[in-house]
């Protein structure tokens, strides 16, 4: 099968085509992703049978670019513009141990190469420059079908991360597992707890990234890889990260959707850190689980002042309110988010101390007092906040 049309009609491949330096092979997910007439990505997987970083300087050369090497078995990156290229030598895999780093060769074919990938339908190549589809393992077959089918029974014990690929993919792509590769990936489930906390965290957060989280989470729920890492993910979609992304979106709250998605699983303190999350993250993301019910708890029933809405939001960690919000509709927090979070005062310390107030814990008790009547209303406009700071300062 030849695919010189779609290749040329590949944004942004054009140059890359003209300026290949000899044979090489386009492969992963852009062969998937080409075949199945989903949108163009920008950067690009080549491989070569031979030395990937020499061919990767030629590359760079032709097209005006930059190299950087990673040290890595044969793997280069080619930069020009806004477009990625990695360039990385065909190569065999084996595993010495379940879940270890596998033993890496070069590989004498690009079939070679691809029988060592994760799924069928990611073991295509396409011939550079000549466009023919190279398609040992029926990968083009299975795109039509639908279907996430590992290459050999060993693949999920020799690497558990596929077992959270295949997932991402059936969501992604709404493809299903077939049969066996769904039995190898129950039957493999428990041996995602031998790999490092820093595998999990790509892989979970690669998932949270997603559309639909849920479902991917879920699915990883029933193959009871949760349970085996000593967490527990959603059974089902339960609209938790689409309501926590409309409101981060609506209120500009700018947290990654990796950090939102954290809020979608529970585990025992510190797994986060075991995953080496970023602490800071870590620490918000178990606030807001520990005390969501206390909040909704203080904020219950109708009749809070502004100030008693805020002082029960600002008692509780960053995550806390938005979580809440998310996990069912909470008036008094409601309100919090649509106006009451955006109250400054117009007056400062500064504004004090020019008042003759020194520099000393007071300033804050005063400025804490400004707020507190300026969340209720007392005081419109600046005029009244000076005249309120005069009157509380010569108390
Ligand atoms: P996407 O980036 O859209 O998720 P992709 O297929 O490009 O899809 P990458 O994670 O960039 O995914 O990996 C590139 C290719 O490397 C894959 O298509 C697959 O062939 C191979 N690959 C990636 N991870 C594994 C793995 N754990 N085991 C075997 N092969 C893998």
């Amino acid at each position: 099968m030849k695919l010189a049309r779609e290749l040329s009609e590949l944004e942004r491949f054009g140059p890359l085509l003209d300026a290949l330096p000899g044979p090489s092979y386009l492969v992963g997910g852009t062969v998937r992703d080409l075949l199945l007439g989903r949108p163009p990505r920008f950067d690009f997987d080549l491989a070569v049978v031979g030395e990937a970083e020499s061919y990767a300087q030629h590359l760079a050369e032709r097209l005006g670019g930059r190299v950087t090497t990673h040290g890595r078995f044969g793997t280069a990156q080619v930069r020009y513009g806004t477009t990625h290229i990695d360039v990385t030598t065909a190569r065999t895999e084996t595993y010495a141990a379940p879940a270890a780093l596998p033993d890496v060769a070069p590989a004498e074919t690009i079939e070679d190469d691809l029988r060592r990938r994760d799924f069928t339908i990611n073991a295509m190549a396409i011939a550079l420059p000549d466009a023919d589809l190279i398609d040992p393992l029926q990968g083009e077959q299975h795109l039509r079908e639908k279907l996430v089918r590992v290459l050999h029974e060993r693949s999920f014990v020799d690497d558990p991360t596929r077992i959270f690929r295949a997932a991402r993919y059936e969501t992604r792509l709404g493809f299903r597992m077939d049969p066996k590769t769904e039995t190898l990936a129950l039957l493999a489930a428990p041996d995602t707890r031998l790999l490092s906390g820093a595998r999990i965290r790509e892989e979970l957060f690669a998932i949270l990234e997603e559309d639909e989280p849920e479902r991917t989470l879920a699915r990883l729920h029933a193959f009871g890889v949760d349970r085996a890492l000593g967490v527990e993910f959603p059974a089902g979609p339960t609209g938790l990260q689409d309501r926590l992304r409309r409101l981060n979106d609506a209120y500009g709250l700018g947290l990654p959707r990796w950090h939102l998605g954290l809020l979608s699983v529970r585990g025992p303190d510190g797994w986060l850190d075991d995953l080496k999350v970023i602490r800071r993250v870590a620490d918000d993301v178990q606030a807001a689980h520990r005390e969501e019910p206390f909040l909704r708890v203080a904020l219950a029933g109708g009749g809070h002042t502004p100030a008693e809405i805020v002082e029960a939001v600002e008692q509780s960690g960053p995550d806390t309110p938005v979580y809440a919000l998310a996990s069912a509709e909470l008036p008094a927090l409601r309100r919090y988010f649509e106006r009451l979070r955006g109250v400054q005062l117009e007056v400062d310390g500064d504004d004090l101390m020019a008042l003759g107030l020194a520099e000393s814990p007071r300033v804050g008790e005063v400025l804490g007092e400004l707020r507190r009547r300026k969340l209720n209303g007392e005081l419109p406009s600046r005029a009244e906040e000076l005249a309120a700071a005069r009157e509380l300062i010569t108390e």
